[in-house]
């Protein structure tokens, strides 16, 4: 089978792969559309543990099924999450799934980017979901990418009429603000500095798209005006640009909360003013990936309707072209998700 070995954004390479055997409890996967995620271009955090066989937002037919699977069966249409929680560790034990070791050892094998993958007992057990009808493979690989925006809306603890600031309109903002909107938030305000993009985060249902000045203290009173308050109950920082975090953290309300979403290079940092955020009493958060309650609120609502996947793919590239699709996504420039499909 062919499999795609990554070994930087510019030099991915399809070797031939044996086609693995499903033992027991497992379950092997035709892929049929492989979703090119922004952490695949991340040359930073992947080159120095190339090379790698990439590909955890996968969406295929089942074709072979080892004993004990349970449900699941041969011809079942699947998303299968590339990481499952063990559920009895410390961090499970919490909630805090997305911390806990086994979630972060588990891997689909080779990858989404592979004709064929196979998922372990584990996998088949807590994170494979069967596809209605409506959701197509290629949807069907957005259940991932969207189960971490909802993973985020429910860290940042956003409730129904909250007002909401969201910085960046990528694909992920995108889901975003079709997932708040879902949520019941009361006013929704988006930044976004590419014009493209602003036009996409209109057609996607934000009804107050912004381009940030340049002066934050010019924008505090902009939003302060907009919302007739502080600030926003909820900021969420949806882009890796260090301005956006810390604009994000003025433009919060008093007690509000900021999440930071997006991955900044690790050297990286940004000032904090620790009085400004005890006299606001400004909860900073984060959130990491997602878990197996979150890719099934994320199924529900791509198939009923609330987050509209189709419109969210807008480049397919045959396996061959995986570097094309990463250099794509990494330049910004026109795409929204880009997606490997197999015949
Ligand atoms: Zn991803
Ligand atoms: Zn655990």
């Amino acid at each position: 089978m062919k499999t795609a070995v990554y070994h930087n954004n510019h030099d991915v390479r399809v070797e031939d792969y044996p086609i693995p055997e499903p033992g027991r409890g497992e379950i092997l996967v035709q892929t049929r559309a492989s979703g090119v995620c922004v952490a695949d271009t991340m040359e930073w955090y992947l080159s120095p543990r190339a090379p790698l066989t990439l590909g955890h937002e996968a969406a295929g037919v089942v074709v072979k099924v080892g004993p004990e699977t349970g449900k699941i069966q041969v011809g079942d249409r699947v998303s299968v999450h590339h990481h499952v929680p063990c559920l009895i560790c410390e961090h499970c034990r919490r909630g805090n799934y997305t911390m806990c070791e086994t979630f972060k050892k588990t891997h689909i094998r080779p990858g989404g980017f592979s004709e064929f993958f196979l998922a372990s007992a584990l996998h088949v057990e807590r994170d494979t979901l069967v596809l209605p009808e409506n959701v197509s493979f290629e949807v069907g690989t957005l259940v991932e990418p969207l189960a971490c925006v909802i993973h985020a809306i429910r860290k940042a603890n956003v409730q129904p009429g909250d007002s909401v600031v969201l910085v960046g309109t990528g694909t992920m903002g995108l889901m975003f603000i079709q997932a708040l909107k879902y949520w019941g938030v009361r006013k929704l305000i988006v930044y976004e500095i590419l014009e493209w993009r602003q036009k996409k985060a209109c057609e996607f249902g934000a009804p107050i798209v912004l381009t940030p000045y340049q002066d934050p203290e010019d924008e505090v009173k902009r939003v302060r005006e907009i919302l007739g308050t502080h600030g926003a109950d909820k900021v969420i920082v949806a882009a890796k640009d260090l301005r956006a975090m810390e604009m994000g953290v003025r433009l919060a309300n008093k007690g509000g909360t900021v999440l930071f979403f997006a991955t900044p290079h690790p050297q990286e940092s940004i000032p904090l003013f620790p009085s400004y955020i005890f006299f606001n009493e400004i909860t900073i958060t984060s959130s990491y990936s997602a878990n197996h309650l979150d890719t099934r609120t994320a199924l529900d609502l791509l198939a009923n309707g609330a987050v509209t996947g189709e419109a969210l793919i807008s480049h397919r590239y045959p396996i061959e072209q995986l570097s094309e699709a990463i250099l794509q996504t990494a330049s910004r420039q026109g795409s929204l998700k880009c997606v490997i499909t197999f015949a």
